[in-house]
């Protein structure tokens, strides 16, 4: 996976994956200086973490209203 791209900004998926705290180790030292440095990927970051609660959420609610579907 490309954690850069070639503009020199933290790719889609890695600013997914530092999202969702899965990004390994090693990209993650990087990907943190970038966003400390880049208001630009600091927006990006911000918009696909309220997305991924967004996630979380929805699917949270999902589990919490299936009994209702059921009925
Ligand atoms: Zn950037």
């Amino acid at each position: 996976m490309q954690i850069f791209t070639k503009a020199k900004h933290v790719s889609d998926d890695a600013l997914g994956l530092h999202a969702l705290n899965d990004l390994p180790e090693s990209d993650r030292q990087p990907v943190t200086d970038h966003l400390s440095r880049c208001p630009h990927c600091r927006q990006r970051f911000a918009e696909v973490r309220e997305f991924v609660s967004f996630l979380r959420l929805a699917a949270a609610s999902q589990t919490a209203t299936r009994p209702y579907v059921i009925h």
